[in-house]
C-alpha cells in the first residue's frame, strides 16, 4: 500500500469537506519545486496561490523562522515587540503610506479597511456615510465583511443578507459615477483582478477613481492583496497607475508563507480606529513580523521586484505564443508574473489543471476562465522553461 493512501482515507473521514482536493499530498519543497508522499515532484508555477514568492525552503525564511522562534514567538498587542515595529517602519517606506495595522490573513486585513473606512466618517460625524462601492468579479476574502465586498456570486450565495456594497463593472467609470452619492465611505479596487480571472484594470481607470474620490471625498481603498509585494513588475499594483490610494491591504506574499496581514493608510486615517475599536491577539506578532520582515530583506537584496518585470515580459510573450498555438486558449492577459491564458469557451479546467499537475506542473483556475501563472519571484529560468514546456505539450494533447 502507498504511503499516501492511510493519510487520504483519513483526509475523506476527518476533514470538513469545504475544498475538492485531488488525491495528493504535497510533502516537501525546494525553491520552486515541490514533492508529494509518492516521491513525485512538480514545478511549481502558482506559489500557493501567490504567497510564496521565494520558493519553498528559502534559506532567508528559514532561519528568520528558527532566529526568532527561539527568541519570543507570542507575546500579545499589550506590549511592543522589536520585529514589529522595524516591519511597520519599513512597509510605511515601501508603500508610502504612513501607518500599519496587522493581522493574520487577506480576509481580516481587509475587515480593518472596512473598518477604517466607515469609522473614519463615522469619527467626522457623517454617521451615514457608509456604503463601499466594489467591482463585479472582485474577491477580497470569505469573512462576511468582506465577501459582502466580494463581486461573485459563487463567494456569496447562501450567506445573505450582505449590505452595505454596491457592484459595478470593472473598468466602468461611468458606473462608478452613477453608482456615488453622499453615502459613499470608499471604493475598494484590485489593479489586477486575480481570483476574477487575470483582468489587469484598463489603463487610466485607477487614475479616475483616485480624482473621483478626491472630487466627491470618499477613500480610494486598494486590495494589493495578489498583486503587492512586487508581484506585477512594481511593489505595488497601483504603482502602475501612478496614484497612491488612501489605504491599502497586503497579505499573501508578505510572509513568504507564514500567515501574515496587514493594513496600511495615511495620516489622515490614523484617528479612525482608536484603541479598543479593533484588534487581533496574534496580529503584529514577533515571529510573523520577523518572518514579513526577513521576505521584504530578501525582495530588497534579490532585486526581485525588477526580477518579476523582467520574468514577466518573457512569461507573456510565451503565453502569447501558446494562445497562438492552441485552440484550447483563447489569449494571454497579466502584469508582470501574475498572468493567465483564457481558455477556450466550454474547455473543462479542472480537468487542464489535472492533466496538467499529472505532467508534473502546478496552476491554479482563475475565475474559472483562465489558466494562472503566479511562480515563485526566484524561479529561475530553467525552471520557468521547463515549467512552460510541459503546459505547452499538455494543452498540445488536450482536446
Ligand atoms: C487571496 C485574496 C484575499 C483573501 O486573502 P485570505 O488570506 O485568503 O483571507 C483578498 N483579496 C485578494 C485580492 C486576494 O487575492
Amino acid at each position: 500500500m502507498s504511503p499516501s493512501n492511510d493519510l487520504l482515507a483519513s483526509a475523506e473521514q476527518h476533514l470538513y469537506p469545504n475544498y475538492a482536493k485531488p488525491a495528493v499530498v504535497i510533502d516537501r519543497g525546494l525553491g520552486a519545486r515541490l514533492w508529494d508522499t509518492e516521491g513525485r515532484s512538480y514545478i511549481d508555477l502558482y506559489a500557493g496561490i501567490a504567497v510564496s514568492i521565494l520558493g519553498h525552503s528559502h534559506p532567508a525564511l528559514v532561519s528568520a523562522i528558527a532566529a526568532q522562534a527561539q527568541k519570543l514567538v507570542h507575546v500579545s498587542n499589550y506590549f511592543h515587540n522589536e520585529p514589529n515595529i522595524r516591519l511597520a517602519e519599513k512597509l510605511c517606506a515601501l508603500t508610502r503610506m504612513d501607518r500599519a495595522f496587522f493581522c493574520n490573513s487577506g480576509t481580516e486585513a481587509n475587515e480593518a479597511l472596512l473598518k477604517l473606512a466607515r469609522r473614519h466618517f463615522f469619527q467626522q460625524g457623517e454617521t451615514e456615510r457608509y456604503r463601499i462601492i466594489a467591482f463585479d468579479n472582485s474577491f477580497h476574502g470569505r469573512t462576511l465583511g468582506s465577501m459582502t465586498a466580494t463581486g461573485q456570486k459563487k463567494y456569496r450565495e447562501g450567506f445573505g443578507p450582505l449590505a452595505g456594497v454596491t457592484h459595478v463593472p470593472f473598468g466602468d467609470l461611468a458606473a462608478v459615477r452613477t453608482a456615488m452619492g453622499p453615502d459613499v465611505a470608499g471604493i475598494l479596487v484590485e489593479s489586477v483582478q486575480g481570483e476574477g480571472g487575470v483582468v489587469v484594470a484598463p489603463p487610466g481607470f485607477i487614475a479616475h477613481l483616485r480624482a473621483l474620490c478626491d472630487e466627491t471625498g470618499c477613500l480610494l481603498l486598494a486590495d494589493e492583496i495578489q498583486t503587492g509585494i512586487g508581484r506585477t513588475g512594481r511593489f505595488l499594483g497601483f504603482e502602475h497607475a501612478g496614484v497612491q490610494a488612501d489605504a491599502l491591504t497586503l497579505a499573501k506574499a508578505l510572509g513568504g508563507g507564514f500567515p501574515i496581514g496587514a493594513m496600511l493608510c495615511k495620516e489622515a486615517l490614523k484617528g479612525a480606529l482608536p484603541p479598543g475599536s479593533h484588534g487581533t491577539t496574534y496580529g503584529g506578532g514577533p515571529l510573523a513580523s520577523a518572518v514579513a520582515l526577513a521576505v521584504l530583506d530578501t525582495v530588497e537584496g534579490e532585486e526581485l521586484v525588477a526580477r518579476a518585470a523582467r520574468l514577466g515580459e518573457l512569461l507573456a510573450a510565451r503565453l502569447t505564443k501558446l494562445s497562438h498555438q492552441h485552440g484550447a486558449i483563447k489569449s494571454q492577459r497579466g502584469q508582470g508574473l501574475l498572468q493567465g491564458l483564457v481558455l477556450a469557451d466550454g474547455l473543462d479546467a479542472g480537468a487542464l489543471m489535472a492533466r496538467l499537475r499529472e505532467a508534473g506542473v502546478l496552476l491554479t483556475i482563475a475565475g474559472g476562465v483562465a489558466l494562472r501563472f503566479t511562480p515563485p519571484l526566484t524561479i529561475s529560468e530553467a525552471d520557468l522553461e521547463e515549467g512552460l514546456s510541459i503546459v505547452d505539450r499538455v494543452l498540445g494533447e488536450f482536446a
